[in-house]
């Protein structure tokens, strides 16, 4: 199908800074946003309340089929921006935990709850208009994507952003060692899962953010944006 406006594809590993990149280029567009990993979250806190483990591949993957089915995971628009539902609770701040990103990890492993997943974020970007950020936007998701990035970030710089939000959040359980532990960890559970790993997509542009202010980052992304919009 060709688009009019493009699909921007913003990838990379947890703490690469994806998410302020990716909302700014979409500020700065007009584009909606679709932030990815908050749906797998999403999934994590629902078998977290479930009482489900994480690992238990089978009834995490039913769950998500079922939370998808009754259209129960949403994105809704109101004056503090895009939040997340589930089943018409607002859990943007409940899915925003080290559990629960960790736990997203785990059941994002899963191919039933990958699949579960896929079409509606197929969905939310196909007309175009959009930056979506994750793990496998460039790979999976829109692999036609017309502009794909890869953001990433040295571990420690990664780490240390984690454990900066943290603490500006009153959030003092995990220290600067336990943060990098978990973003390893994390990071090598996302690269090493048979499906969808995280990788950089053919043809996505490399970005690495270490150095780089965001503002420079979004600078280059938007850039990019503008060059293919017809
Ligand atoms: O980006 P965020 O930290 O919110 O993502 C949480 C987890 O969800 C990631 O560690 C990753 O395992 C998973 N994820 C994914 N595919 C995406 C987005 C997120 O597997 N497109």
């Amino acid at each position: 199908m060709s688009r009019t406006r493009p699909i921007v594809a913003i990838d990379g590993p947890a703490g690469a800074g994806k998410s302020t990149v990716a909302r700014s280029v979409a500020d700065r567009l007009g584009f909606v946003l679709v932030d990815t990993g908050a749906l797998y979250r999403t999934v994590a806190l629902a078998a977290s309340r479930a009482g489900l483990p994480y690992a238990a591949a089978e009834e995490v993957g039913a769950l998500a089929e079922s939370l998808v089915e009754k259209d129960a995971i949403a994105f809704l628009r109101d004056a503090r921006g895009i939040r997340m539902t589930l089943a018409g609770e607002d859990v943007s701040d409940s899915i925003r935990t080290p559990d629960i990103g960790m736990g997203a990890s785990t059941v994002s492993a899963h191919p039933r709850v990958r699949a579960a997943l896929l079409e509606m974020q197929r969905q939310a970007g196909r007309a175009g208009g959009v930056v979506l950020e994750g793990r496998d936007i460039g790979t999976v998701v829109f692999p036609d994507a017309e502009v794909k990035v890869f953001l990433t970030a040295r571990p420690e710089v990664r780490a240390r952003r984690r454990y900066d939000e943290l603490v500006a959040k009153g959030d003092t359980r995990m220290s600067f060692e336990e943060t990098l532990a978990d973003v390893q960890k994390r990071d090598a559970q996302d690269e090493g899962r048979a499906v969808a790993p995280l990788r950089q997509a053919e043809g996505a542009i490399l970005v690495d953010s270490s150095e780089m202010g965001v503002d420079d980052a979004v600078e280059a992304i938007a850039r990019l944006a503008r060059e293919v919009s017809r």
